[in-house]
């Protein structure tokens, strides 16, 4: 360790007077001294400590707190937490310390800005788990971000000192989160250096080349701003405005960006140029009338582009930055942009956050900013997540551009790009978007996966029968809608399993019959479902009903088609198949007593047939026609057609009556109408699967708008297999109507 020189701490001194003497924020003695104490305890603890440069430790952190009050406007605290930042990760001083000295507010915002310790499995995750740590202390001061931002970019304008692997890795992170996060706060000059020094470390000669092209051309640049502007000047002036007007070339990154993006060279960016007017507000006018008057002053010298109009007056952008952006052809016919700001509006778009809060105070309305902390508050407060996908979620968050949408009562709701209808129901509360089933934009129906557009106005359509479904996750892409569908979905989930599991053990008590692991494995075969978690919730969810719970504990197991009747025949009889020559047609044999009073009596034989127009099964009240033929056909007794014939052809009718047989199964078709959802098909299937007499042929489901038409053809042994499973499939959620069909062609 090299001591420090006499030359050394001179500098060290006048560093800090310089941030204390500048600092119009801490006029205060008290203030004064506690800078001061926190002052000579870092000083102490980094005593003789060096950065990898050479220079003396505490300088990094006298400069962080120079960034944090000059370039961002924070106040005394948060100049005693920058010079005290990194004494708890580095030196000997402890977290109880700076609460012992300074009390638990600086102490968590310290903390916040420590790095976790501890071993984990791969760098990458640490580095998450440390951005989300920082992030978390969001819910406690938003100052800790701006305070690691300081930090952050200190450390980005002395990374020459680094090695450059290591420069490589500081400025990709600082691309990746740092960057984004400061243009998300509304720190526009600190993401546009923080992103040129990214750039200037990952791709130096790129960045040299842009430098140097923009160094070259910087005269004529000027010269232009010049003439451009010299007749606004003096249009302004006339009227009486108070204002400053400064030329502004694009950021390096931002014109290496627009290269890559348009696939570009350097000399074809034509918007290389933008104009700021900063103007001081008269007296008992509208500051927005005003920038609406300059719009009207250049715009009557210079043509505007219609579409490049852009209004961030009337409505701020998420950021809090408001300003009027008018892009106009200029004397040397190219395009220049022009950004009308008052002194306020430019303050904010300066220092983003921290100005904010100056003009508006602290208990006034909402922001979107404030709205969006709240968001990522609402999310952090999920401790499900795991830190890196949280951090991907978080990221894309940051990035995404806003679409504005309304409430039918034309309140605006602000909204990620590419956010549907869903995303909207779960932005106005948790509960509409689980009970949402769709949704009126401008009025007209729409699916829960339509993406909204600006201007839109949105209407949720709510059902309380209506669960959360797991493709929502597909629709959606704000965070906090993907975060309550999972919690729902785990709730739901577990309150199915506790459902079930009570259910059961309940229907094992009635039976007396005490759960064993040889009692689960009759009933993981029985209802064919390999876990616990998966029979309870089935059984949760009504997909398995416990009716014949004794017919599964029983020990031989049966295969699920075979029913055994007995028989009672008065005489035999033969069904005529029309169908036979199709082998998917089961085999049906002597389901039928017909009392064949009018025919020959010693004919033991009778020949009869189902009627196809409906199809009547075992358990309908039936009714037999003899043909001339001598064929009987077997119509439901309620069916038109045997009415008719009733009616016509009463010296034909032969009584029949069903017989419990050793039928295989008859062929039945149901119409089922409701709401269209995912998973719909599935659980229809389910249900009829896991009937024990049923076995499923088809199952087709037709959707439009919303509503689906579905057959459902299944083999059953009779009507009460029918009732039971209507029973049951109305159970399943979003249907609507369920009617057997009895005409229908096979
Ligand atoms: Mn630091």
């Amino acid at each position: 360790m090299q001591v420090f020189s006499k030359t050394e701490k001179q500098n060290i001194k006048e560093e800090f007077n310089d941030l204390i003497v500048n600092c119009q924020r801490c006029n205060k003695r008290e203030d004064k001294a506690l800078i001061n104490k926190a002052f000579n305890i870092a000083n102490d603890a980094h005593d003789n400590m060096r950065r990898k440069s050479g220079e003396p430790y505490i300088l990094h952190p006298i400069a962080v707190a120079k960034i944090a009050t000059r370039e961002i406007g924070l106040g005394v605290k948060s100049i005693i937490c920058s010079l005290l930042h990194d004494i708890v990760e580095d030196t000997e001083y402890t977290l109880k310390d700076v609460e012992h000295n300074f009390g638990p507010k600086i102490a968590s915002i310290i903390d916040g800005l420590t790095k976790i310790s501890g071993v984990f499995d791969n760098k990458s995750s640490l580095q998450a788990e440390n951005f989300r740590k920082m992030l978390l202390t969001l819910s406690d001061d938003v100052r800790v971000i701006l305070i690691k931002l300081a930090d952050r970019l200190h450390n980005m304008r002395t990374l020459d000192a680094l090695p450059p692997h290591k420069q490589y890795k500081i400025a990709g992170e600082t691309l990746y989160l740092y960057g984004p996060l400061a243009h998300r706060l509304g720190l526009y000059a600190i993401k546009n250096e923080l992103e040129d020094l990214s750039l200037k470390y990952q791709h130096p000669k790129i960045f040299n080349e842009i430098s140097k092209k923009l160094a070259a051309t910087e005269k004529k640049r000027l010269q232009a701003i010049n003439k451009f502007s010299l007749p606004i000047i003096n249009a302004l002036n006339k009227n009486n405005f108070h204002f400053e007007i400064t030329g502004r070339t694009k950021s390096i990154y931002s014109i290496w960006n627009k290269m890559q993006q348009k696939q570009v060279s350097f000399d074809e960016i034509y918007d290389l140029l933008a104009i700021r007017v900063i103007f001081k507000p008269k007296p008992r006018m509208v500051e927005k009338t005003q920038c609406w008057n300059i719009y009207s002053i250049i715009t009557d010298i210079y043509t505007p582009k219609p579409e490049r109009i852009r209004d961030w007056i009337s409505q701020p952008k998420a950021n809090s930055y408001e300003a009027l952006h008018v892009t106009v052809m200029g004397p040397s016919g190219q395009w220049i942009e022009v950004q009308i700001r008052s002194e306020r509006m430019n303050e904010i778009a300066e220092r983003g956050f921290a100005a904010h809060y100056k003009y508006k105070g602290l208990k006034s309305s909402e922001s979107e900013l404030d709205k969006w902390i709240k968001t990522i508050r609402e999310h952090l407060s999920n401790p499900n997540s795991d830190a890196l996908q949280f951090l991907d979620e978080f990221k894309l968050n940051l990035f995404s551009q806003e679409i504005m949408v309304f409430t039918p009562k034309g309140l605006l709701v602000t909204l990620p790009k590419g956010s549907t209808s869903l995303d909207f129901a779960y932005e106005i509360h948790s509960e509409i978007g689980n009970k949402a089933i769709g949704a009126k934009v401008n009025h007209k129906l729409v699916p829960l996966n339509y993406k909204l557009s600006s201007g839109d106005q949105v209407e949720i359509i709510t059902s309380d029968k209506q669960k959360t479904q797991l493709e929502w996750l597909d629709y959606v892409t704000t965070v906090k809608a993907k975060s309550a569908i999972t919690n729902s979905f785990k709730s739901e989930y577990k309150n199915r399993i506790f459902r079930g599991q009570k259910i059961l053990e309940s229907k094992l008590k009635e039976l007396n019959i005490s759960p064993s692991s040889h009692i689960f494995k009759k009933l993981f075969d029985g209802y064919n479902v390999s876990n616990k978690d998966e029979l309870y919730s089935k059984i949760g969810s009504e997909l398995i009903s416990l009716d014949d719970i004794d017919k599964k504990l029983e020990k031989k197991s049966r295969k699920k088609w075979v029913k055994y009747w007995s028989i009672q025949l008065k005489s035999s009889t033969t069904k005529i198949d029309k169908k036979s020559k199709n082998k998917n047609n089961r085999k049906i044999k002597n389901p039928l007593i017909i009392d064949d009073a009018i025919g020959d009596a010693d004919e033991k034989n009778i020949k009869y047939q189902i009627a196809d127009c409906c199809n009547p099964i075992p358990g309908d009240d039936v009714v037999g026609f003899k043909s001339d033929e001598g064929i009987t056909t077997i119509h439901q007794a309620t069916c038109n057609e045997a009415i008719k014939l009733m009616s016509s052809r009463g010296d034909s009718i032969v009584p029949a009556t069903w017989v419990s047989n050793k039928i295989m199964s008859f062929l039945i078709r149901l119409k089922i109408k409701g709401i269209d959802r995912d998973g719909i098909y599935f659980d229809l299937a389910n249900v009829i699967s896991n009937e024990f007499n049923i076995s499923i042929r088809s199952l087709t489901l037709e959707s439009k708008n919303g509503i689906f038409d579905g057959k459902v053809d299944c083999y059953v042994h009779g009507k009460d297999d029918i009732t039971n499973l209507i029973d049951k499939l109305y159970k399943v959620n979003g249907i609507d109507e369920i009617i057997r069909e009895e005409k229908f062609e096979d």
